[in-house]
Formats: structure tokens, sequence, C-alpha cells
């Protein structure tokens, strides 16, 4: 879950670029791997857990760490619905 904090400035985010699967025809692995620049075969092959990782964050992702997700062997892929 995502919820804005109207007492924190921050830089904005960085779009992801790409076009949101429809939700009928999601893809198999992680709902992003087709838009994502970090994807990897796992990613395309299965669906990350969702995973707390503060009281009131969590996150679905092979990859949420800076340095692995650079280190891990990223592919330009092409998913199909
Ligand atoms: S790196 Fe994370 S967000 Fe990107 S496709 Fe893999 S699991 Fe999904």
């Amino acid at each position: 879950m995502s919820i804005p904090r109207l007492e924190n400035e921050s830089d904005r985010l960085d779009p992801i670029p790409g076009v949101v699967p429809h939700p009928l025809a999601l893809p198999k692995g992680c709902k992003f791997a087709p838009r994502c620049k970090y994807c990897t075969q796992k990613c395309i092959d299965e669906e990350p857990e969702l995973v707390s990782i503060s009281d009131d964050q969590m996150i679905r992702c092979f990859y949420p760490d800076k340095e692995e997700r650079n280190s891990a062997e990223h592919k330009e892929i092409t998913v199909n619905y």
C-alpha cells in the first residue's frame, strides 16, 4: 500500500514507461515485468511474494535492494500475454 505523506517533500518518482497490462490478461510472473528495466527471467517466470519492509510498507519485487537489482542478470524481454 502506498500512502503519500504531505509532510515529506521528496523528488518525483520516475514513471515506468509503457502501458499497464489489461487486468484480464496479466503476465504470469511479476506484473511489472513487461515494463521494468530490471526484469530478469525469474521475474517473467514467477510472481514475487508480498513482503513487509516496515510497519507501513510492503513490496512485491525480487530485487528490492539497489545493489542486488543492479547486479542481477537483466534481460531485454518481450512478454507475451
Ligand atoms: S525487478 Fe522487481 S519490479 Fe522489476 S520485474 Fe522483477 S520483480 Fe518485477
